[in-house]
């Protein structure tokens, strides 16, 4: 069986100084690809430069709605360069969180846009960070989106109903180990609407362990299988299939060369 992480920040720094163990418990489990991904001029460099050292490795590069406030003309054009790289197969996180609201939501707002035309220009999947600001995604990937079907909503949050709106719009959906959480019934609802050949499995690690791991501080990647294996019971299906499917759909959907998993 096959995984990809298609959402982990290996660059942080609890996992960094470990990376090689991480990547191998990772191997363990059948996690045997990975997509690493920036949030800030410094971390996408980072990343792109951890994808260098291991195989199968990839790299998204954006900046986080968190930062968004400090983003000028040069760091887009930086961001653009960078974006070119050939282990860069995604542009991201970018997106929306009114939750945190750490960025204006203005600096938020034209920062996403400007990442949605980097991803045009260059043809790249965008990966979208989106808390609490659903209405605004939407109508700014509906302004500046272009290939629906290069489309990711990352550690989705939203409801079942905001999933039918998502998929109907021809876009895919992440889910991170919060549906497993014991709390997480609304997640669960919306997992159930997302076909599999829509969805994509992801840890956000080193944030919040799936269930029953919860209780380890830092997440992994090696931890993703706890999610496969819940989401697959979920949707009634076996493990391998379920793994197939989505596998496929990952290596689709960030074009993937077929050898890397
Ligand atoms: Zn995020
Ligand atoms: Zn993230």
């Amino acid at each position: 069986m096959e995984l990809i992480d298609t959402h982990c920040h290996l660059t942080f720094d609890d996992l960094a100084g470990d990376v090689e163990a991480v990547v191998e418990r990772s191997r363990q489990a059948g996690v045997t690809a990975w997509i690493t991904v920036g949030t800030d001029p410094k971390e996408n460099q980072k990343a792109i430069d951890l994808t260098n050292r291991f195989e199968n490795m990839y790299a998204a590069v954006g900046i986080h709605p968190h930062d968004a406030r400090d983003v000028t003309a040069d760091t887009i054009a930086q961001l653009k360069q960078l974006a070119q790289n050939q282990k860069v197969v995604a542009i991201g996180e970018t997106g929306l969180d009114y939750y945190y609201d750490n960025s204006p939501r203005h600096d938020q707002r034209r920062v996403f846009a400007q990442q949605l035309k980097i991803a045009a220009e260059l043809n790249l999947p965008v990966i979208i960070h989106c808390r609490k600001a659903f209405d605004d995604t939407m109508d700014i990937l509906d302004e500046h989106g272009r290939d629906a079907n290069k489309v990711v909503f990352h550690c989705f949050s939203g409801s079942a109903d905001q999933a039918k709106i998502v998929l109907g719009k021809g876009y895919h959906i992440s889910f991170t180990g919060v549906v497993t959480f014991r709390n997480a019934d609304k997640t669960r609802e919306a997992a159930k609407v997302v076909p599999p050949d829509k969805l994509m499995l992801e840890t956000d690690c080193p944030y919040m362990s799936p269930e029953p791991m919860r209780k380890q501080k830092l997440n992994e990647p090696a931890l993703m299988l706890h999610t496969a294996q819940f989401l697959a019971e979920l949707k009634a299906m076996n493990l391998p299939d379920f793994a197939q499917k989505v596998t496929a759909t990952t290596t689709t959907f960030f074009n993937l060369p077929s050898k890397s998993i």
